[in-house]
């Protein structure tokens, strides 16, 4: 039965040999393909997302059955050979072992690689498992990586700190709306990774995912982009990117009470990732546990729906915050310096991202705002991270982005007083403003308090 519910999806992996790149000769999985032979009808990740193999569960229940087993049996012993030589594989429901491929996480895996348009993906057990994974795949020792000065602190102090002191791969950071410094940065024969946010942490500056990627692709380079800040909004690989990885534990879960992540990118990648002797998945062993992929596969179908109340919120407060004379940064307002860009990449219909920033030029009074933001008004929490459904608030020079020095700080465009926003959609949307009203007229309090002491 399964067997037939499988058919015609997956497609044996057939790679050119002597590819040293991705280091997949020895492959012994089946492509996942699922979302590449079915493009979104209407560019709308919804649509694809739709078209996804429908998971039935074990007694005919509507959601899928949970497959929490580390290990698999097989009939007769002479499978077990099958299935280490490849001739075997998760395609048509023969797995191994958990920590390689298990059958609930690649569901979940099936969702991911529909959403951004790529023929494969694999799920991992936080976003830094799938950056860390898919650098260290693309790289060798001595590699280089070009990189956006605005990236995750996490991400940053990897490239900064970790890769070159364990791995040798050292990094040049640029400023990613400059493409010719991108150009400059990239040292031909030497230079594999051009690695960026598509909406960057905590800036918001957007990239531009065609020309950066054409750009790259002159030079053979894989461009690998984290859309975590922008999952539905923008489809990096199909603007051009190769590979897109994701924090799960942000929107795509939406519940803050997660970690994972997610690498999407072609089979041939994925496959690598996942190679017995030199996939960094396989062998560095950052898997999802089942029960996690189980609940994240239930909040997929209405992660559109959320997005586009994150964004709609998001918008009418940038707007008002703009009218009250606050320092707004928003890529949806059009005095945000990429706001045409990304109006002309997102996908219809969502907006412009759930987050905004808003510089309060000091971090004393940075803190001052998010302090009667959550203890006067209730507006949000004064809390990192992003995505769920309260308001998330954060000062992020002395928060998220503390790993980066004072002069990588400037360099990113981090003032010390910016205040990083995640819209929730908790309450009502003038609810909410009302609490936010509140604050600022707090703030305005003890400003004149201050000023006559
Ligand atoms: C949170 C975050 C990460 C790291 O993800 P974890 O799931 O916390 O490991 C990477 N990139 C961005 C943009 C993030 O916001």
């Amino acid at each position: 039965m399964a067997e037939t519910h499988n058919a015609g999806y997956f497609s044996w992996e057939k790679k050119a040999a002597g590819d040293d790149v991705f280091l997949a000769e020895k492959s012994m999985f089946p492509t996942l393909a699922a979302a590449a032979a079915q493009p979104a009808r209407d560019n709308d990740p919804a649509a694809a997302l739709a078209s996804v193999r429908r998971e039935l569960g074990e007694h005919g229940g509507v959601n899928m059955s949970i497959e929490p087993s580390a290990t698999f049996t097989v009939m007769e012993p002479e499978t077990m050979r099958r299935m280490f030589t490849g001739e075997l594989g998760p395609d048509r429901d023969f797995f191994i072992y958990s920590r390689h491929f298990n059958p609930t996480v690649l569901n979940l895996s099936r969702q991911l690689a529909a959403l951004e348009g790529t023929e494969a993906a694999y799920c991992t057990a936080s976003g830094m498992a799938a950056i860390s994974s898919v650098l260290l795949q693309l790289c060798s020792s001595g590699g280089h990586v070009v990189a956006s000065a605005t990236l995750y602190g996490g991400t940053h102090a990897l490239l900064t700190h970790f890769l070159p002191r364990t791995c040798n791969i050292t990094t040049t950071f640029v400023d990613i709306t400059d493409h010719e410094a991108v150009k400059n940065a990239i040292v031909q024969g030497r230079t594999k990774v051009l690695f960026f946010e598509s909406i960057s942490n905590p800036t918001l500056t957007v990239a531009d995912i065609p020309e950066l990627s054409k750009l790259a692709h002159d030079k053979g380079i894989t461009v690998v982009v984290d859309n975590t800040f922008s999952p539905m909004v923008l489809s990096p690989a199909r603007l051009g990117a190769d590979v897109v990885v994701h924090s799960i534990s942000k929107f795509i879960s939406g519940g803050a009470d997660v970690i994972a992540g997610a690498v999407c990118g072609a089979a041939r990648l994925v496959n690598s990732m996942m190679d017995l002797h030199q996939g960094a998945l396989m062998l560095l062993g950052p898997t999802m546990n089942a029960k996690v992929a189980f609940e994240l596969s239930e909040r997929i179908p209405h992660l559109g729906l959320r997005m586009k109340e994150h964004c709609r919120r998001a918008m009418e407060y940038a707007i008002r915050m703009k009218e009250l004379g606050l320092r707004v940064v928003y890529p949806g307002l059009e005095d945000h310096p990429q706001h045409e860009l990304l109006n002309s990449m997102a996908n219809k219909g969502y907006g412009f991202g759930g987050l905004l920033c808003v510089d309060m030029e000091s971090e004393e009074r940075a803190n001052r705002l998010m302090h009667h933001l959550q203890n006067s008004s209730q507006f949000g929490l004064i809390a990192v991270s992003l995505g769920y459904y309260e308001t998330l608030m954060s000062c992020s020079g002395s928060s998220t982005s503390s790993e980066l020095n004072a002069k990588e700080k400037a360099l990113a465009g981090i003032s010390p007083g910016l205040v990083r926003m995640s819209i929730g959609y908790t309450g009502t949307l003038e609810q909410k403003w009302s609490q936010f009203g509140k604050a600022i007229s707090r703030m305005r309090d003890s400003s004149t308090l201050f000023n006559k002491n």
